[in-house]
């Protein structure tokens, strides 16, 4: 299977935030260039190893390790292009921090639907503290919360994801014919 043979193909250092050295900045700033440049290389490599990790989601939600570092890279590039599309309408100071607030929280919902669709509250075991978990009604599934508009957006990116996800693993899988 190509995903297992580049899983173990990949340099097994893995991507660990650190608040004493910050040895993930100069790797969120490079998955930023790489998105904004057009490749994603080292982006689609992050989401091929999150997919395939199959990380409990609340890592993602405590940007802590690994998906944390997905996480911030991928808010940098929903708020790029929420700005550049104007998603929101920028009158003032404040409306920046409020837009941003709000792409962030598009960012972190499409990358948790994106990556498995469970609820991140109860990890999709639809209980907590042995009740229905609130924030998916017992669904098990990650609730895209918010106005239609949101939710549009959060749709949106998640397709974005996925399309790099596939182009990613399309040039990889080439590459990989080409070295075999
Ligand atoms: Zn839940």
């Amino acid at each position: 299977m190509f995903a297992e043979r580049y899983l173990n193909a990949l340099n097994t250092s893995n991507l660990q935030d650190d608040d004493q050295h910050h040895q993930t900045e100069p790797l969120v700033a490079a998955a930023l260039a790489d998105l904004s440049g057009g490749s994603g290389a080292l982006f689609g490599t992050m989401l091929l190893r999150a997919s395939i990790a199959g990380v409990p989601r609340q890592v993602i939600e405590s940007s802590a390790r690994d998906l944390g570092v997905l996480l911030r890279v991928w808010t940098g590039e929903v708020a790029r292009k929420g700005f550049e599309r104007k998603w929101m309408n920028i009158k003032a100071e404040w409306d920046i921090k409020a837009a941003y607030a709000i792409y962030a929280k598009i960012a972190r919902v499409s990358l948790a639907h994106w990556l498995g669709g469970e609820c991140s509250s109860c990890n999709g075991t639809k209980v907590v503290a042995s009740r229905v978990c609130a924030d998916c009604a017992g669904t098990g599934r990650e609730p895209i919360q918010g106005g239609a508009l949101e939710i549009e957006r959060v749709k949106d990116m998640v397709s974005e994801l996925q399309g790099l996800y596939q182009a990613h693993s399309a040039r990889a899988s080439a590459k990989m014919r080409q070295a075999a």
